[in-house]
């Protein structure tokens, strides 16, 4: 296959989602850097990819946690060349608040917040330069439904879907574009690693990985600003936009409205 002059970042890429959107950004002609702590899984898949589909792949071994290490990643955005960055890489936890404490709690805030919104800055920064190019945020159903999880994870994945809705309002004339993409339980080793077995999961709550970042590419195809891989009834999210849209104008008063002043005393 014949390459174009596309080159992704995918950051997670050597697992679970991150390893399929290599293999589907590759399969649509663009040239790859990997990023994530294996290179041993990341070479592997590269070499793969190289003979299945003639694209060039690079691989940055990172460990996101660590400032070091996420500098590296955005020198890297910095030289102009990447036209799309997957801030993929994630990590959730073991139980939630009360369970974890300082190390574990800064680790994720790291992974999950800080170095997605460094590497999002620096790409954008270089694509407004250049008046192109694109970010994939992977954010979380949980971000719009906190209670059915733990709060930290959940709340990492919030950040991320204000950060991509306030990106792409800002840059829309810009020529970037910024996709949220909200998974529900996608089949990956991520459960596991948080303690969780997937297998236990309710009939029909997962989502097969492929499905997922297949069905996650159409509403890139089509510019969606969020992406919902598993609603099917996209309504009840755009009524929960209006909602909030509407709401929007009354957030901000010098009054105080009546429900909230003292009660006076007779
Ligand atoms: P996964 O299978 O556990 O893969 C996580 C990826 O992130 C791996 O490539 C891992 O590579 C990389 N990573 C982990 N810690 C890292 C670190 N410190 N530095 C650099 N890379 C690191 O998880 P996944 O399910 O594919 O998750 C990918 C993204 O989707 C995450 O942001 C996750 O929150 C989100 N998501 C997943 C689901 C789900 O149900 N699976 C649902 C909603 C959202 P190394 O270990 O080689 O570093």
């Amino acid at each position: 296959m014949t390459t174009s002059n596309d080159i992704a970042l995918v950051t997670g890429a050597s697992a679970g989602i991150g390893a399929v959107y290599a293999d589907r950004l590759a399969k649509r002609g663009y040239d790859l850097v990997l990023v994530a702590r294996d290179v041993g899984r990341m070479a592997a898949l590269g070499e793969r990819l190289r003979d299945e589909t003639g694209v060039a792949i690079n691989v940055i071994s990172a460990d996101l946690t660590l400032d070091g290490d996420v500098a590296k990643i955005e020198q890297r955005l910095g030289v102009g060349d990447i036209t799309l960055l997957v801030n993929n890489a994630g990590m959730s936890l073991r139980g939630g608040i009360l369970e974890n404490g300082a190390p574990d709690l800064s680790r994720i805030i790291a992974l999950n917040v800080t170095a997605p919104t460094r590497l999002a800055s620096a790409a954008v920064k270089a694509f407004v330069a250049k008046g192109a190019g694109a970010i994939i945020n992977l954010s979380s159903v949980l971000a719009l439904a906190p209670e059915m999880f733990e709060g930290v994870y959940s709340g990492t994945k919030a950040y991320l879907l204000n950060l991509s809705q306030a990106m792409a309002a800002q840059l829309k004339d810009k020529g970037v574009y910024i996709q949220a993409v909200l998974p529900g339980a996608t089949r990956t080793d991520l459960w596991e690693k948080a303690g969780r077995d997937v297998n236990s999961f309710p009939e029909g709550f997962l989502m097969e990985v492929g499905d997922m970042v297949d069905a996650a590419l159409v509403g890139f195809d089509r510019r969606e600003t969020v992406t919902i891989p598993p609603l099917a009834d996209e309504g009840q999210f755009q009524v929960m936009q209006q909602a909030r849209l509407a709401m929007a104008p009354n957030l901000s008063k010098s009054e105080v409205p009546p429900r909230y002043r003292k009660q006076a005393v007779i």
